[in-house]
């Protein structure tokens, strides 16, 4: 039995890639193992957004070496932003690491598949069905698996599109993930079907960019035509999408967010501070004002609907003064999350090449902090209001002898219930407790089930 092994760092469009990576290995058979160091293939796909995620690639690397060594056989990929889209990235690794055989661009799979393959052809002859194994070829373009220890899972990423075409000046995206490109709504569409028929009841729809779906075949509603289109797949319980861009969230993709009942009402739209002086440092391409606006017109259109955003803090140049716009516009505008984020310049970057990385680390953690503590007060203020309030939660699983879930607009929710195994399930639950990060709940007395949902299924 030959076995693989994959870690990822980063973001759900790492998770996503790092998942269609390992159902094509089991597609070739392998079978997945937790120990990289047992493994006969170990992919490790990267990130660079911070250099911590960075550092954990070379770690890792670092360990393997050793055992490259004892096993020369043992295949190690690098996919992901540290690779990157160009060669010159790629060309300095491969010399600063020759141990690994294959490096691969972000969200891409098939040259390793290719390498194995190929080096793989008489093992593959003797130890697989080959006529069964083209059959699962011709299959792949139209089914995704979700790879065996993944299965039982209610919740999938599927990337929608890839790469991005702003230069907002902090980022390293494009440089390593290139430039936009949607994929084909029919091949999404297929793809979501076969997840749903693996069990999955939500789907994440990811995209650098996710609102500008389409924008590059010049089809500037795609994102709420195919949010129409996923709507109607039978099975399939609940949508959401991230990341939105501020400046392309139109009236017609919130009118679909608010009328499509599998959309839920959850935006995730980050403002990056709250300061024009700021914005315009890292072109971001709207005011704090438009912001406003935005917020606004989201919740106009969307009832009950959750705001998230993110924040850097101590971009370069940002002052007392830059800052305290940013707290001032969060606790104007009260949002249900803020991921936050220390600056960290990024080799390659715009920041990194001509802005000044002014801000002390001590100074950067201090801000940090205060948003913390300010979103803490913000958040347990708009969860207060659910106490005592029904709300419908789809179950994901287990978590410390409590059923875990979350409402429509991603709010988290524990409820206690011998009874039965409600995974998978759409719930209405009564909100007993409720705290900035989390709800307690309890099971309305007769209890409801809102929808049964067929147990999932394995294998
Ligand atoms: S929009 Fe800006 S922050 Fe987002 S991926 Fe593109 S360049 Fe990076």
């Amino acid at each position: 039995m030959r076995r693989y092994h994959t870690t990822f760092w980063g973001c759900q469009m790492n998770e996503a890639d790092t998942q269609r990576v390992a159902a094509e290995l089991e597609r070739l058979g392998y079978v997945y193992t937790d120990e990289a160091e047992q493994a006969d293939v170990v992919v490790l796909n990267t990130c660079v957004v911070r250099q911590s995620a960075e550092d954990k690639v070379y770690g890792k690397l670092g360990a393997l070496k050793p055992v490259k060594t004892a096993r020369p056989d043992m295949v190690i990929s690098v996919m992901g932003c540290l690779v990157g889209q160009g060669t010159k990235q790629a060309d300095a690794l491969r010399k600063a690491y020759p141990m690994v055989d294959v490096f691969m661009s972000p969200s891409e799979t098939r040259p390793l598949v290719d390498f194995l393959q190929a080096r793989d052809m008489d093992r593959l002859a003797q130890e697989v069905d080959l006529s069964a194994l083209a059959t699962r070829y011709q299959a792949q373009d139209e089914e995704l698996a979700l790879p065996t220890h993944e299965r039982g899972r209610i919740q999938a990423n599927v990337p929608v599109m890839y790469g991005c075409d702003h230069v907002c000046t902090f980022c390293i995206i494009p440089a390593r993930r290139g430039r936009e490109r949607s994929r084909s709504a029919d091949d999404i569409v297929r793809e979501v079907r076969s997840l749903v028929g693996q069990g999955v009841k939500e789907v994440m729809l990811l995209g650098q960019i996710v609102d500008r779906f389409g924008y590059d075949s010049g089809d500037h509603a795609g994102l709420s035509s195919l949010l129409r289109r996923l709507n109607a797949v039978d099975g399939l319980e609940r949508i959401r999408f991230l990341t939105s861009h501020p400046s392309y969230m139109t009236d017609e993709l919130l009118e679909t967010v608010a009328e499509a009942p599998k959309v839920m009402e959850h935006i995730n739209v980050p403002v990056q501070a709250g300061h024009d002086v700021t914005l315009q440092r890292m072109k971001r391409g709207y005011t704090t004002d438009d912001y406003r606006r935005l917020v606004e017109r989201i919740r106009r259109t969307v009832p009950n609907v959750a705001i998230h955003t993110d924040i850097i803090v101590g971009f370069a140049g940002e002052t007392d003064e830059h800052f305290q716009g940013t707290v001032d516009l969060l606790r104007e505008l009260k949002l249900d999350k803020a991921h936050l984020a220390m600056y960290s310049p990024r080799p390659g970057t715009v920041s990194a090449k001509i802005m000044a990385d002014d801000v002390p680390p001590t100074e950067k953690a201090r801000r940090l902090h205060l948003l913390d503590e300010l979103q803490h007060t913000v958040v347990a203020d708009i969860n207060a209001r659910y106490l005592g309030q029904s709300v419908q939660v789809l179950v994901e699983g287990r978590h410390k002898g409590k059923w875990r879930g979350r409402t429509r607009n991603d709010k988290l929710v524990f409820f206690e219930d011998a009874t039965r195994d409600w995974t998978g399930r759409l719930v209405d639950v009564e909100v007993t407790w409720t705290g900035p990060w989390s709800m307690q709940a309890r099971l309305p007395q007769p209890m409801t089930v809102e929808r049964e949902v067929i147990p999932l299924v394995a294998g």
